[in-house]
């Protein structure tokens, strides 16, 4: 049996896997299939990763935490998940093809997804001008006209952030009112860089290589028209991936993985989760990172724990 096994590859369970690794526990990370590497495979320029003052492109900092991890005796497994069972002292994880493994202790960081509209433009201008995140890519917009998407809190606060750097900011929703607080729409109502697009939703992106404009579809009268902007934000919410713990452990009113506190302990002995799945609100890879951290120190203290109630135990036996 394993002492740790790593559900994730993204920055928190590579950094999870640095320390674990580091402290001797020779963790299994299972990376995912297709999508290992985690969000920022998704990604060109990283400028805000503290260390890189040139800026790294996302894949590259991804191979790098996962060379980092490997050189400490981290043993990484290209494979999805598909089951836990996390009550009891034995954890057991299956995959899709490398079989079941067991072990101690169990760390999730399998992060969350930004949704998406679901248009084949949006792939292919991902970090070309299509965001879903306004704290990582509104640095890239600075004078330019942009569009953001989106009718809830978020897109309200991403909108306002993103007016310090673009010169207008389209907010556009396919409502002709808004869900998000009263306080988020007057700001953003009071903000001369935002105009809004009521009745309205993205049906197209245009641009080879760059965004350059949207093709907008009226949801009251289904008439088109074209908005030129040079960039587009997605914000349209968020599901942290939390499908394998449904019904083993609590989860918050926001839908990540409940923790006490500042660390990463869950509901259960033995299982921790770290980064965006535990994250609704500041979800970069720097605090993804952190809490990587934070997991694997948990772990080993809950390890070291069980190991000297194992002896504790056996001294007893010894000495009746
Ligand atoms: C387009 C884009 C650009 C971004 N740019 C920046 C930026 O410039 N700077 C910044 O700080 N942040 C940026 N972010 C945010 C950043 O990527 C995330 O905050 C960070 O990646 C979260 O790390 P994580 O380890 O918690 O989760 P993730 O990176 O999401 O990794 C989760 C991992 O879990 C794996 N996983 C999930 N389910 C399973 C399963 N069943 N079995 C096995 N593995 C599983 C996934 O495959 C993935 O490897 C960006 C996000 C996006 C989408």
């Amino acid at each position: 049996m394993r002492e740790i096994i790593i559900i994730g590859s993204g920055p928190a369970g590579f950094t999870a896997a640095i320390y674990a690794a580091r402290a001797g526990l020779k963790p299994l990370l299972l990376a995912s299939s297709v999508e290992a590497g985690g969000e920022l495979m998704n990604t060109t320029e990283v400028e805000n990763f503290p260390g890189f003052p040139e800026g790294i492109q996302g894949p590259e900092l991804m191979l790098k935490l996962q060379e980092q991890a490997e050189k400490f005796g981290t043993e990484v497994v290209l494979d999805d998940v598909t089951a836990v069972h996390l009550a009891g002292d034995v954890k057991s994880v299956e995959t899709g093809y490398s079989g079941t493994f067991e072990a101690r202790s169990v760390i999730f960081a399998t992060g969350s997804a930004y949704r998406k509209l679901g248009l084949h433009d949006e792939e292919r201008l991902s970090g070309r001008g299509v965001s879903w995140c306004a704290t990582c890519d509104g640095f890239f917009f600075k004078t330019k006209t942009i569009a953001v998407v989106g009718g809830g809190d978020s897109a309200m606060e991403e909108a306002t952030f993103l007016t310090r750097f673009a010169e207008k900011v389209y907010l556009v929703h396919r409502k002709d009112s808004l869900r998000a607080s009263k306080i988020m729409q007057e700001r953003a109502f009071a903000n001369d860089k935002i105009e809004f697009v009521w009745n309205s939703e993205v049906v197209g992106i245009q641009g080879e290589n760059a965004v350059e404009g949207l093709q907008l579809r009226n949801t009251v009268d289904g008439s088109t028209s074209q908005l030129p902007v040079q960039g587009l934000f997605v914000a349209i919410g968020n599901d942290p991936r939390v499908h394998l713990v449904h019904g083993q452990l609590d989860l918050t009113a926001e839908g990540t993985i409940a923790v006490e506190g500042r660390s990463s302990m869950t509901n259960l002995p033995g299982v921790f989760a770290a980064g965006d799945v535990i994250d609704p609100h500041y979800r970069q890879a720097v605090t993804a990172a952190a809490s990587g951290t934070v997991a694997a120190l948990d772990a080993e203290a809950f390890l070291a724990a069980l190991d000297q109630a194992e002896a504790e135990a056996s001294d007893l036996v010894t000495a009746s």
